[in-house]
């Protein structure tokens, strides 16, 4: 358990709880450890993962969901049937008190983030987020709930492993020393060790998932903000539509990527922090089918069934030159990964697309 770094207290404490969790199963989810209607908070939940995190505990059951998003409910990606919904801006401490309040778990989602098209473009914006986890981890704990789930990403990850197209996996360890992708990932680190102090400190149970790009149905597709999968599907689509016979690629096509299934990343959630062994330990929740976005266009290609002439636009954000999960602690806790194949994902994801595509030049309601 040596491969993270652990602020003073916080390892002491990790390994006391180690001990009296190893007499217990390896893990569980949800349903084994709270009452149906006990209170479920779901930050960001107009937004891509928090809306389908909302949605997956409603079929699992759960009647008592509190869904929260700073933006209007009308705009929210998904609407899920008998969740409380509330239009707040977790930036301010009154409003978290608010979101708190009664909540046995909280999964904390909001954050201001996109693409690598806008993250190195509103670099403020993205440690601006800082607020919205400080006063939502101080209203959680003030609140009494019984869980704590904050969603980090890849982004920590020392830049200087990740200058190489064929790159070595990143562990968890490889977090520090620590030179994460500026704004957005110093924002993550440093939220990452207000949850390991918080229970260090406090013994508030915090739980960390490292999210490495996530895709699938109900994410953002267009305006700025969307990811590669989502980009390179609606590319083609757009392509096909007009008959260029063109698309065009950011950066070379040979910097390297994993993207995991938002199925999993929902099912990795519930376990993560329904595992003991992973308080205040920061795990990596990713795939490790490593692509390179040419090989990504490939895939969406077949999908499509076109060929397309490809024309590389080196100017444009590309963000590290690789990056993929390691997930040898995650299977080694859980004795699971993320394990959608990327087809299988893309073939979901591109026929989302299609249809959202289709709505919008009919000019119906999208997500956007
Ligand atoms: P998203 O943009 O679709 O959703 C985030 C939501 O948070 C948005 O609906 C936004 O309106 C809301 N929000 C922003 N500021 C807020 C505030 N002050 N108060 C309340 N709501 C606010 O993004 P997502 O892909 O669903 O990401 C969810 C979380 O996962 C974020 O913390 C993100 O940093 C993290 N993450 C995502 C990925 C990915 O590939 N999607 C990768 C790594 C980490």
């Amino acid at each position: 358990m040596d491969c993270h770094y652990w602020p003073e207290g916080v390892k002491k404490r990790v390994e006391e709880n180690n001990k009296k969790e190893m007499r217990h199963t390896n893990f569980n989810t949800a349903e084994e450890q709270i009452r149906k209607d006990d209170l479920i908070v779901v930050t960001g939940a107009g937004g891509f993962i928090g809306g389908s995190l909302a949605r997956y505990f409603h079929e699992k059951g759960f009647t008592g969901i509190r869904a929260v998003d700073k933006k209007p409910v009308d705009q929210w990606y998904q609407l899920v049937p008998g969740t409380e919904n509330l239009c707040l801006d977790c930036c301010a401490e009154e409003a978290c008190r608010q979101v708190c309040d009664g909540a046995k778990e909280v999964y904390n989602l909001a954050a201001d983030m996109g693409g690598m098209g806008f993250i190195e473009h509103f670099r403020v914006e993205c440690l601006r987020s800082i607020l919205i986890n400080t006063h939502m981890i101080e209203a959680a704990y003030r609140a009494g709930v019984q869980r704590y789930f904050y969603s980090s990403s890849a982004c920590i990850y020392n830049t200087l492993l990740q200058q190489d197209p064929s790159v070595r996996a990143l562990k968890e360890s490889d977090a520090y020393p620590a030179m994460a992708e500026r704004g957005y990932g110093w924002e993550k680190l440093i939220s990452e060790m207000f949850c390991q102090e918080y229970w260090a400190e406090r013994k508030l149970k915090t739980f960390i998932a490292r999210f490495h790009n996530v895709y699938g149905p109900h994410g953002t597709w267009d305006g700025g903000r969307e990811k590669a999968p989502a980009a390179i599907c609606r590319k083609i689509i757009q392509a096909i539509d007009s008959g260029s016979g063109v698309i065009e690629v950011w950066g070379d096509g040979r910097q390297t990527r994993s993207f995991m299934y938002i199925d999993d990343c929902v099912q990795g959630i519930d376990m993560i922090m329904h595992c003991d062994r992973l308080i205040a330990t920061p795990i990596n929740l990713g795939s490790s089918e490593l692509v390179s976005v040419n090989e990504l266009v490939n895939k969406v290609e077949k999908i499509a069934g076109v060929k397309l002439d490809r024309r590389y636009d080196l100017t444009a954000p590309r963000g590290v030159a690789g990056r993929n999960s390691d997930n040898s602690f995650i299977k080694q806790v859980l004795n699971w990964e993320p394990n959608t194949t990327l087809d299988a994902g893309l073939r979901a994801t591109y026929a989302w697309i299609q249809e959202q595509y289709r709505r919008r030049k009919a000019g119906l309601c999208v997500v956007v």
